[in-house]
């Protein structure tokens, strides 16, 4: 039992850094799919990124969130920046709650509205959408280097699971299994894949989901490590709990030392 080796791997800001298609594709989806009274969907707002939108990536879990980041940003009046996003960010559930129901929003529809912006560029402009995304190379590296060790490569995103397959094909990676938010809670999946596989690592770069991993009892085994490389606020860096690791990508292959 337990004989298949497994790593797993968060996608977004452990793969890849897709800041650029986050934003891009956060404002399409109020292009063409969303529509609010407070917006201007200006052509201008596509050539950057927000800073701002850039400084609170750390907070966001799923998807939809994004989408609340961006009209707030982009709303007319008093719109979030780097100076007043502290207060937006001290309560950022209870916020993203608030900017839901002031517009009658629900969480699911706006992150299928997300996920129709990307339909709508793979569909129309494939290349271009690919390009919105950077890889990390060492990552891709560990990735091929894990294989030839016999382990299996296992992705657990919170996008939906075809844009991450889209990508990794791009990038020439076929890992054995990717689950996306349709499969559940990152705790719930690795729970089920712990029955099957003896797991030898966990990169991701969202503290919160590494520590719900050591505090439930079918995974606290799991060796988890806090890529640095991804989008983390400052804080997550300091005072780890329960034996979690904070990785430098530098560092990368020398985790599993075989
Ligand atoms: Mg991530």
């Amino acid at each position: 039992m337990n004989s298949q080796k497994l790593f797993l791997f968060d996608f977004d800001g452990v793969i890849v850094d897709g800041m650029n298609e986050y934003w891009h594709s956060s404002l399409l989806a109020f292009e063409k799919f969303i529509n609010s009274p407070n917006i201007l969907i200006d052509q201008n707002l596509y050539k950057q990124v927000s800073n701002t939108f850039i400084e609170m990536r750390p907070w966001v879990k799923y998807g939809w969130e994004m989408l609340i980041i961006v009209h707030q940003i982009i709303q007319r009046e008093d719109p979030l920046n780097t100076k007043n996003k502290i207060n937006f960010l001290n309560k950022y559930h209870r916020n993203c709650q608030r900017v839901l129901l002031e517009n009658s929003w629900v969480a699911e529809d706006l992150q299928k509205c997300l996920d129709k912006a990307r339909k709508y560029q793979i569909d129309n402009d494939f290349d271009n959408w690919i390009k919105l995304h950077h890889p990390f190379y060492e990552v891709i590296d560990f990735i091929e280097k894990i294989k030839k060790d016999n382990i299996k490569t296992g992705i657990i995103t919170t996008k939906g699971k075809i844009f991450a397959g889209k990508i990794l094909e791009k990038l020439n990676i076929f890992p054995e299994l990717i689950f996306g938010y349709e499969s559940g809670t990152k705790v719930e999946i690795t729970s089920a894949l712990s029955r099957k596989y003896e797991i030898m690592g966990f990169i991701e770069d969202r503290r919160n989901t590494l520590i719900d991993i050591k505090q439930n009892p079918l995974t606290n085994n799991i060796p988890c490590y806090l890529a640095d490389w991804g989008y983390l606020k400052n804080i997550d860096r300091i005072n780890l709990p329960f034996e979690i690791k904070l990785l430098k990508l530098k560092n990368l292959e020398n985790i599993l030392a075989i």
